[in-house]
């Protein structure tokens, strides 16, 4: 396999880009080499430019749920491009999304679309401080919610892949106000309430996916919420990676525990910028121009991507992937245990729904210290076989892998025998 082509854009593109990438995760600095760069992709593979074809598990880490450019979705922006790119003025798709977040979010009367995820999670904590009148805000040490500057600590994600503890250029007066407790650990949550009374709310991963994959254990989502509310704060969940990834809908309803405030992205606009943040009428009515919460967007609600969201969350609906999704994932996971049995390799694999990922640890993973234990080189080793025998992963350890609704079974054999490369590559080292 050659990557003549990729490496020749990357030396052009470090001219003018930063890294030659526009987000840092894909110059692939943790696993060595060069980045790749993409030609071209349909339904479940992906083509770099030089022409190597792989089974994609990046999904452009996640809206892509529905494989690469679907019949339906690219006849969708068709259509929209012809009537124009951007008014200014509302649409009448935008009512049309909205009621299809709004109907599968129980706790969601009203939602306000943006343009990224980062942009739904700064404005969700703005949401909470406006709606409580309090200034803090609690995160789980190993969650991402995107780059705005109160949230970037101890926040996994590239963070992670870059081993960086935090940002530069983030001042101290923007972190004041954030608290980090630990994944999975309510007593945690706890010390901070009983130390502070100015608490607006607390953010979290329902399903962490920017640390490997980390469930929430036995009634941690449930328990945390209860608590969070008796103390006057509000529950903010971060559903921009899980919503509508493993049900049709957030991760919310298969955990019975309702947020009071969800924040979305990725899949709801399939490929498309497009983040959302959403909660009951009480709430959503403190935001501008019913209430004084100011937020707004040039381009937000824009045309083609509310048409490329209506389009695939209609597709998702129709599919309802979810179950062969948990099936897939279940047969992913026996490859890689058996795989890395047979090469004496120690691994801890976490999944849920559609997002599974390998820890080359022998440790279980329930948080972000545990996700550490992690032996990255193992990763890098273990991703470059993968690359080779047709296989797209996200270039760090700290990255869930996806699952497309085009996967066929040739996929997945494809999948299978790569990942055995990979065990045996691994144990070579
Ligand atoms: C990706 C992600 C974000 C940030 O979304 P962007 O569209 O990259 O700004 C926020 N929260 C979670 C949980 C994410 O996975």
């Amino acid at each position: 396999m050659e990557f003549k082509k990729s490496q020749e854009l990357y030396n052009q593109g470090l001219v003018n880009l930063v890294g030659a990438v526009n987000s840092p995760v894909r110059a692939f600095a943790s696993v060595g080499g060069n980045p790749l760069f993409i030609k071209k992709a349909k339904g479940s593979k992906i083509t770099d430019v030089d022409g190597n074809s792989y089974v994609d598990l990046v999904l452009s880490y996640g809206p892509m749920i529905l494989g690469h450019r679907h019949k339906k979705v690219q006849k969708a922006i068709t259509k929209a491009l012809k009537n124009g790119y951007s008014f200014g003025a509302s649409t009448k798709n935008e009512i049309k999304l909205a009621k299809i977040v709004c109907d599968a979010f129980p706790g969601m009367d009203k939602v306000r679309f943006v343009n990224s995820g980062t942009e739904a999670v700064l404005s969700g904590i703005r949401l909470a401080r406006a709606f409580t009148g309090k200034d803090k805000i609690i995160k789980f040490s190993g969650c991402y919610h995107g780059h705005q500057d109160a949230l970037l600590v101890a926040a996994g994600s590239g963070l992670a892949t870059l081993s960086l503890p935090g940002s530069k250029g983030v001042p101290e007066g923007a972190v004041k106000n954030t608290l980090i407790a630990n994944y999975n650990d309510l007593e945690s949550v706890k010390a901070h309430f009983d130390a502070h009374d100015d608490i607006a709310g607390v953010i979290l991963e329902p399903v962490a996916g920017n640390m490997g994959v980390v469930t929430p254990q036995n009634n941690f989502l449930k328990e945390l919420k209860e608590y969070v509310n008796s103390k006057g704060a509000l529950l903010i969940i971060d559903e921009v990676m899980t919503g509508f990834r493993s049900k049709f809908g957030g991760a919310q309803e298969l955990f019975d525990v309702e947020a009071d405030i969800t924040c979305l992205g990725k899949v709801i606009g399939g490929g498309f910028p497009v983040g959302a943040y959403g909660a009951r009428n009480e709430i959503m009515e403190m935001v501008a121009p019913l209430g004084g919460m100011y937020q707004a967007g040039t381009l937000s609600g824009n045309p083609i991507a509310m048409a490329g969201g209506i389009a695939t969350l209609t597709e998702l609906k129709k599919q309802n992937p979810y179950e062969k999704f948990n099936e897939i994932a279940q047969i992913i996971e026996v490859f890689l245990l058996e795989s890395a049995k047979k090469y004496d390799v120690e691994i801890t694999v976490n999944r849920f729904g559609s997002m599974i990922n390998p820890f080359f640890t022998n440790k279980t993973v329930t948080n972000f210290t545990e996700a550490q234990t992690s032996d990255t080189e193992k990763f890098a080793t273990f991703f470059w076989a993968m690359m080779h025998n047709g296989v797209f992963l996200p270039p760090s350890q700290f990255e869930a892998w996806f699952l497309s609704s085009a996967l066929s079974e040739k996929d997945i054999q494809k999948i299978a025998k790569a990942i055995d490369k990979g065990m045996e590559a691994v144990s070579k080292m």
